[in-house]
């Protein structure tokens, strides 16, 4: 019988829980040991029972409504060294753990594959210092490894939604809506930032979904170099027609059509200073990262956490390893590598602002 563990790492993400307590009970409901890995990479490279432990079923009962992520996240550098995850296979080799699912972004599944890539040489070098026995050696020789897709920002590549997404849009547009009431009572702007990185998905939806006057993303920098001009012609029309509310979403990492990034200042300064209009900031912040996740984001991180389970199972050391993904409403598998490699293309391509590129690669959703 398998032994699978599971770790979340990275940014944490509301429906993270969720993700964990389905991957524990369906390992236990098909017979395997269930362990958890816990303050993501730092809990491998420190080790030991009270970082690799070993869970049961009642360990995880009642997480589908708890917010954040309760087995703990971390960023570790030691990881990101070979010390640091020949550590992390010895520990995970004394806990007798076969498989591990890791519930991150980019980041961390990268770190997951180099160490599924490494894991012969890592077992070779244990062995050869005598840190694990040749039994060991024979028994452990394949690390399988999943991924799960855990991001407030749905950043990932190749998968139509990271489990967390729709909870920090629902904070954004709860958020919003509250700031519009007071808005509309002393007839104010507000500049809203918005979390998301590279990507706007929050931006864009939540500009769709709490009709706002303007978004800025990074995809799309704003359009004919004169953001300035084209805000404030739309704001302006708005006012016009008689509303008391004007509400511009600004995206963390947006740009102007000069490349230049445009911050939730520079475009207070715009409203003040060209239209006269009473503004304010509002940095939403780790709001969005917080509270209890929609049914959504429970239902998504449940389907693909016994998806993961079963994806591990079924692998074996010649399966390239999978990330379980969503497309079109259906739970899917992809190859991790290429997932990952896509999403970091996108953001390269971003970051040396080539948007057409970038636009292309996105579009690139699906890997057979
Ligand atoms: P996210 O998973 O949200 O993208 P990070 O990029 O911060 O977050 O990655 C989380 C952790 O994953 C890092 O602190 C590190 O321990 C591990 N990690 C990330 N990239 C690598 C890498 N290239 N090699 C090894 N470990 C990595």
């Amino acid at each position: 019988n398998k032994a699978i563990a599971v770790m979340t790492s990275g940014g944490d993400a509301q429906g993270m829980n969720s993700n964990v307590r389905a991957i524990v009970r369906t390992a236990l409901f098909k017979g395997c040991k269930a362990f958890v890995v816990m303050e993501g990479y730092e809990g491998l490279v420190r080790g030991g029972p009270e970082y690799i432990k070993e869970f049961s079923w009642e360990d995880v009962r009642g997480w589908n409504a708890e917010g954040g992520t309760n087995i703990g996240t971390a960023r570790c550098l030691e990881f990101r060294q070979r010390e640091g995850r020949l550590l992390g296979a010895l520990h995970l080799i004394e806990a007798g753990v076969d498989a591990l699912i890791v519930c991150g972004g980019d980041g961390s599944l990268t770190g997951a594959d180099l160490f599924r890539s490494e894991w012969p040489s890592l077992i070779q070098e244990l062995q050869e210092t005598g840190k694990i026995t040749q039994e060991q050696h024979t028994r452990y020789k394949h690390l399988n490894i999943c991924g799960t897709v855990g991001s407030i920002d749905n950043d990932m590549s190749t998968t139509d939604a990271t489990i967390g997404a729709y909870s920090a849009l629902d904070r954004i547009c709860q958020a919003i809506d509250y700031v519009e009431a007071t808005a509309n009572s002393h007839s104010r702007a507000f500049v809203v930032e918005v979390m998301g990185r590279n990507c706007g998905w929050l931006a864009l939806l939540a500009g769709i979904a709490t009709s706002a006057d303007y978004i800025f993303i990074p995809e799309k920098p704003a359009s004919d170099g004169d953001w300035q001009k084209q805000m404030c012609d739309i704001v302006a029309k708005h006012r016009a027609r008689g509303k008391r509310t004007t509400i511009v979403i600004v995206a963390e990492g947006a740009i102007s059509a000069d490349l230049t990034p445009i911050s939730p200042s520079d475009v207070h300064k715009v409203l003040v200073d060209k239209l006269g209009l009473d503004t304010r900031i509002t940095t939403l912040g780790h709001v969005q990262r917080g509270g209890t996740a929609v049914a959504y984001d429970r239902i998504l991180a449940t389907l693909q956490g016994v998806e993961a389970v079963n994806a591990v199972l079924e692998s074996d050391a010649d399966t390239p390893s999978p990330l379980i993904a969503v497309n079109e409403n259906k739970i899917t598998r992809k190859p991790l590598v290429e997932s990952v490699r896509l999403t970091k293309s996108v953001a390269d391509a971003i970051k040396a602002k080539d948007f057409k590129k970038a636009m292309a690669l996105r579009d690139t959703e699906f890997i057979e």
